[in-house]
């Protein structure tokens, strides 16, 4: 079986990705708590990923593991005694991480703990308060202007206290122990680009992988944003020396046009291969340089680490109107972006899988190809053209400087014809490979 192919039909996958979306959106996740365990449960469905759990009060590097948070229920009723907000009704109407509240209140002192957009009057706002106790409730603008002055009761049925962090690894073992790296952050609770999508993509990229034979060791992360890839990095740090190569995967259902943002080396592997890929698309896309802001790739690119982690989304975070707001529902991803976004990881996997350094066992001057049978024997004209000029290219660079991916990239040839060309003079013993 294949990795990648440009003939791949990725509509029904798109489809299977949305519908573990679906699945999944309704549960409330935190940076804790029984939301993200019940969230890689299902995810076991799909892939045989392992769970850890990091007790509260654990140090890792300059932080400590927060004390674990659930919800059961959350309201406020009005003194008819109607739910005026409902947690059952949306994930997003509950501040995540609120302390436990029962109490009777005017709107005026209630309205301290209500959180809207004025320029969004119809989308819930989602917010967190994780290391400072406070409580609240986010609604629509419309929603708050609509409460009249009353007496209100606020009952939050919330715990927290000493537990655990949660997170899901699945490790999928290769020819060599380097490894390839796929991270994405599960702490957002019904939130669908950000990042139901990524968990989606990063569970069907493995599902996909996990049958091949593969040079790479592959590495998919299921963790809570920030203090998630802290720990793990904190408690792994004897496994990064291994990451080769790696991916942050956030926002990659919406209908924008791809965003690559570099690695902090700007210049790895990973860099270029992803680079080439949206070069080659056909398709609008954009290159970001590193910035010490955004997803979990400022905790693998911090100076201590620098490991070679880029992040490939669609439109970056903050930067579309529905982000962190309930209008990022079901509606919002679609299952054709979705399987659009795999079918680009996929494309990518493939090419770093493939992309060798040789070096020429016959550097001076041209090897005789016609008489191994390596000249002419090619299909059709054009084809054949092609091919042998791939044939020429590779050997030309085969000095151990340049990988196949450069080849590719100075000769304007597809990767695929440059890597089917390097293959065959490999197996005719004209190129042996180097470390790199
Ligand atoms: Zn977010």
């Amino acid at each position: 079986m294949t990795i990648y192919s440009k003939t791949f039909d990725f509509a029904p996958v798109g489809l299977q990705m949305h519908e573990l979306i679906s699945h999944l959106y309704p549960i409330c996740r935190s940076i804790t708590g029984d939301g993200v365990r019940k969230t890689l449960h299902i995810l076991q469905q799909h892939i045989p990923l392992k769970t850890y759990e990091v007790p509260t009060g654990t140090q890792v590097f300059d932080w400590t593991i927060p004390r674990e948070w659930n919800v059961r229920d959350a309201y406020v009723k009005n003194s008819q005694g109607e739910k005026v907000i409902d947690f059952q009704q949306h994930s997003l109407h509950l501040l995540n991480y609120s302390i436990p509240v029962k109490k009777k209140m005017s709107l005026t002192e209630l309205k301290k703990h209500l959180f809207t957009i004025q320029d969004r009057p119809d989308s819930i706002p989602y917010r967190t308060s994780y290391y400072s106790d406070n409580w609240g409730f986010c609604l629509t603008h419309k929603q708050l202007e609509g409460l009249p002055e009353d007496e209100y009761e606020v009952y939050i049925d919330s715990n927290l206290e000493a537990g655990n962090l949660t997170y899901g690894e699945y490790y999928l073992p290769g020819e060599t122990e380097e490894e390839i790296l796929f991270t994405c952050h599960i702490c957002h609770p019904s939130l669908c680009n950000d990042n139901l999508s990524g968990i989606s993509l990063v569970t069907f990229l493995a599902k996909h992988l996990k049958s091949l034979d593969l040079r790479y060791s592959y590495r998919f992360l299921f963790i809570p944003g920030t203090i998630g890839s802290i720990a793990w990095l904190a408690l792994n740090e004897n496994r990064t020396s291994y990451i080769k190569h790696g991916l942050v995967v956030a926002g990659v259902g919406d209908e924008g046009k791809f965003n690559y943002k570099k690695s902090r080396r700007g210049d790895a592997q990973i860099d270029k291969t992803v680079i080439h890929v949206l070069q080659n698309s056909g398709e609008d896309y954009q290159i970001n340089e590193f910035s010490p802001y955004g997803y979990d790739e400022r905790q693998f690119c911090s100076p201590g680490f620098n490991l070679p982690v880029g992040s490939l989304t669609r439109t970056p975070f903050g930067q579309y109107p529905q982000y962190h707001t309930s209008a990022d529902n079901l509606d919002f991803v679609k299952p054709d972006k979705l399987g659009g976004s795999l079918a680009k990881y996929l494309e990518i996997v493939d090419i770093l899988e493939h992309n060798y350094t040789y070096i020429s066992t016959n550097p001076k001057c041209e090897p005789q190809l016609g008489k191994r049978g390596l000249y002419g024997n090619f299909g059709g004209t054009q084809d054949k053209k092609t091919k042998e000029l791939a044939t020429l290219w590779v050997l030309n660079l085969a000095d151990g400087k340049y990988s196949l991916l450069d080849t590719s990239d100075r000769s304007g040839l597809d990767f695929a014809v440059i890597r089917d060309a390097a293959n065959a003079l490999y197996q005719g013993g004209l190129l042996e490979r180097t470390n790199n």
